[in-house]
């Protein structure tokens, strides 16, 4: 193939002359020029929340209520003055060991180019190969990751959408804070209210209550309540056996729902296969997945409507991207879970229309507030998430480690 050579300048960076020659065809193209990361920050924050939280988990004694979540930040530099920030987390435990696998393998990426951010992937995976490529091990590269994209999009002047690809400006968005089973049905109405308020376009409330009556009072009160001015959704949890999942998923075919959420064990293909298969109403699952092999398998055996990844817990924006290739191959609806500041670019830049979890839990961490309008999250101009750490989280801040040196 024959090299077009479109530019070719020559400039001095850091005292070292260099040619760049820009071509169109052929392979020699230096396009943006050398960088590598100068400096890494690992910061370990703890955010509490205002109230324990308790689902259908806490209600059947599984676990206790979540009274703080576990972030882990990483800040990355470069040699040439571009930064990206990312972020992990893990709920009631688990906090401190992302941290901790996160400062063993840091250094590997000292003196890199950060846009190779797939090869920068599998070098942190291999710095910690023998604690295996799901769960917290790669939850711990996901801060890394995250922030590789964050320095991408900031250095292209785009936001993370549009470096992406966006198919639209805003994503349809609901609200989950409102419908926990620790709160009273008069205090979950009254968060309807709020919600439809604000201008919040879907109200999810969760269900998976030892007593199933008490679940379909809620829904049938959360329903007229809503009279038609927002979509609905309820989440279970996880906290059902498959007949149990099946007659309450008939009982919910009246009410129309967007989804029933996580009726089943998380790791349950076959059942969820089933239910979606002999249910009207869709079937959404995958927040508790911990890699891109095991959305793979819900996918692959139907077990889904709606595919729900967390960025965070697959281990970063790179591996998203690659289960969102997979679903979309199958035309499967997109609604990922939590960390709303992340999941808004990465639904903005899937194929089909999608929804994004409304949790205004994260807002002290940072600066800056995400627009909702007519039930939709505006994606931000800023370039990059277009989020910078609070003074607040800073005040929450148990732990920092740092690599490298600033440039
Ligand atoms: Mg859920």
């Amino acid at each position: 193939m024959r090299s077009v050579t479109v530019k070719t300048r020559c400039e001095t960076f850091m005292g070292v002359r260099r040619m760049d020659t820009h071509s169109t065809t052929g392979s020699n193209q230096q396009i943006g020029g050398a960088d590598s990361i100068a400096w890494i920050k690992l910061s370990s924050i703890f955010l509490p929340l205002k109230t324990p939280i308790s689902d259908a988990k806490v209600l059947t004694g599984r676990q206790k209520p979540l009274t703080e979540v576990a972030f882990l930040f990483a800040e990355i530099e470069t040699r040439q003055g571009h930064s990206g920030i990312g972020f992990s987390y893990s709920k009631r435990a688990g906090g401190p060991g992302q941290y901790e696998h996160a400062k063993e393998i840091a250094e590997v990426l000292i003196g890199e180019d950060p846009n190779d951010i797939g090869k920068l992937w599998n070098k942190l995976c291999w710095a910690g190969a023998s604690v295996g490529r799901s769960g917290l091990a790669i939850q711990a590269i996901a801060a890394f990751d995250v922030a590789l994209w964050d320095l991408k999009a900031k250095r292209a002047g785009l936001p993370l959408a549009k470096l992406l690809g966006a198919h639209r400006n805003s994503v349809r968005c609901y609200n989950t804070s409102g419908g926990f089973l620790s709160s009273p049905i008069e205090e979950v109405l009254e968060n309807v209210e709020q919600s439809v308020a604000a201008g919040i376009g879907g109200i999810k409330i969760k269900v998976g209550h030892p007593d199933m009556n008490v679940d379909l009072k809620r829904v049938a009160a959360v329903h007229d309540r809503i009279g038609g001015r927002a979509a609905m959704m309820v989440d279970a949890n996880q906290q059902w056996d498959r007949p149990s999942a099946m007659r309450f998923g008939r009982l919910m075919e009246p009410y129309n729902l967007t989804w029933i959420e996580e009726p089943l064990d998380a790791y349950d293909v076959e059942g969820h296969a089933a239910l979606a298969a002999q249910l009207d109403t869709p079937i959404a699952t995958g927040e508790m997945l911990a890699s891109v092999l095991e959305h793979a398998s819900l996918i692959q055996n139907n077990s889904v409507d709606f595919i729900q990844p967390d960025a965070p817990r697959v281990g970063g924006i790179t591996q998203f991207l690659k289960i969102c290739a997979l679903a979309e191959a199958k035309k499967l609806q997109l609604a990922p879970h939590f960390a709303m500041e992340i999941h808004l670019h990465l639904a903005a830049a899937y194929e089909l229309e999608s929804w994004v979890e409304h949790f205004d839990w994260l807002d002290p961490l940072f600066n800056e507030r995400l627009e909702i309008k007519d039930g939709r999250m505006a994606v931000p101009t800023r370039p990059g998430l277009g989020i910078t750490l609070s003074e607040q989280a800073h005040h929450w801040t148990r732990g920092t480690a740092e690599f490298g040196k600033r440039a």
